[in-house]
């Protein structure tokens, strides 16, 4: 979860956690707007031109980090239903049991939509997964990703759970695309076995989720895991949240552009160019990159001292660029945890990748709705 580039802090749509049995629905919501680039990554750098409407099904696969199926279709068990509600995309998958994506359909997501456009747009693009299924293969259950509540669309109160469920004819478990991801990663990914974990983000902004004995900490309000706000700086650089020297002021793609610029006196570019730069020698954008490293694993140091996690998952645009310097992040984290045992906590990168929170979605279908 993430703020807005621009500040922008929007309490929850759809109140992930609270969604049943919520009110009205306004035919014609409020307009609202979405914001989120942490789960899937600085605007989709790797994600190639997103399919506009009208939707089609894409070949499984075809996004990047998809996964070919090798059978679609005739399975013995159902497929999960996914729908992953997003800021610039939504997509809506048959999942098999094993993560491979069957079939998937995506859309633009409106820039303003309101809840009647997002249902109305998801049920015509279930239907266009689940008519390329067998009959038997057809999934009895989805699960739906949305913003969290710090990048929600201004939406208020809204069932969006419910409403997907009526439209598309099977019940539909609803919760915030960081968790998702957290889901997704314990199912098919880095995190397969792992209790504790703390799932981070690193692309435009810098979000989290947070797994404890093996279930996914969203806090009272749904706000946990907000690691890109721990300050590092008291009058740090300002950060989208409003305030200074958060981890996300220091760490994020625009963040590590930013640096670079002060630097050298240039003009801002973007956080590949800094990597280029310190591809081709350039010093002052290693030394940029050093102190992001640094910088992270200061942050990632307060994380462990607070949770003692067994492992943090790194994911995200930045933090595959920032692989090479993984020696020096983890370098800071061991310098500023207390125990061995923390001093220990493995690092690994996320293997969910692009489709970490379709997947994570697929597994929340399998959870009853209505379970807590
Ligand atoms: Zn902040």
């Amino acid at each position: 979860m993430q703020l807005g580039e621009h500040g922008e802090r929007t309490l929850a749509v759809a109140r992930v956690r609270q969604d049943r049995g919520i009110r009205d629905v306004p035919a014609q919501g409020p307009a609202l707007e979405l914001h989120r680039r942490d789960v899937h990554g600085h605007r989709h750098p790797r994600s190639g031109p997103i399919r506009a409407a009208p939707q089609r099904c894409l070949p499984a696969g075809d996004g990047p980090g998809g996964r070919k199926p090798r059978r679609p279709g005739g399975l013995h068990t159902p497929a999960l239903g996914a729908i992953d509600f997003g800021g610039t995309k939504t997509a809506v998958a048959a999942v098999a049991a094993d993560g491979r994506i069957l079939r998937r359909a995506r859309f633009e997501t409106p820039p303003r939509p309101t809840p009647a456009q997002i249902v109305h747009r998801i049920a015509a693009a279930w239907s266009e997964v689940v008519e390329g299924l067998a009959a038997a293969d057809r999934p009895a259950a989805a699960g739906l990703a949305a913003p969290g509540p710090a990048d929600a669309p201004r939406w208020r109160d809204v069932p969006l759970a419910a409403l997907t469920s009526a439209a598309i004819g099977v019940p539909v478990q609803l919760d915030n695309d960081v968790n998702a991801c957290c889901l997704a990663e314990m199912r098919f990914g880095a995190a397969a076995g792992v209790q504790d974990f703390a799932w981070i983000q690193l692309s435009t902004g810098v979000g989290g989720g947070l797994v404890c004995a093996g279930r996914v900490y969203a806090g009272a309000a749904g706000l946990a895991g907000e690691v890109g706000h721990l300050v590092l700086e008291e009058d740090g650089p300002p950060c989208a949240c409003g305030g200074r020297g958060c981890l996300q002021a220091l760490v994020s793609g625009p963040a590590i552009a930013r640096r670079y610029a002060e630097r050298t006196g240039g003009a801002p570019g973007a956080a590949p160019a800094v990597f280029a730069a310190a591809a081709d020698g350039d010093p002052a954008a290693e030394e940029v990159l050093q102190a992001v490293a640094r910088d992270l694993g200061r942050g990632l140091a307060l994380v462990v001292n607070l949770l003692n996690p067994a492992l943090l998952v790194l994911g995200g645009g930045v933090m595959e660029s920032l692989q090479a310097r993984l020696p020096a992040v983890r370098a800071a984290l061991r310098a500023r945890v207390i125990g061995q045992a923390n001093r220990e906590v493995a690092v690994r990168r996320s293997a969910v990748g692009y489709d970490a929170a379709l997947l994570g979605a697929a597994v929340l279908g399998t959870r009853s709705a209505g379970q807590p």
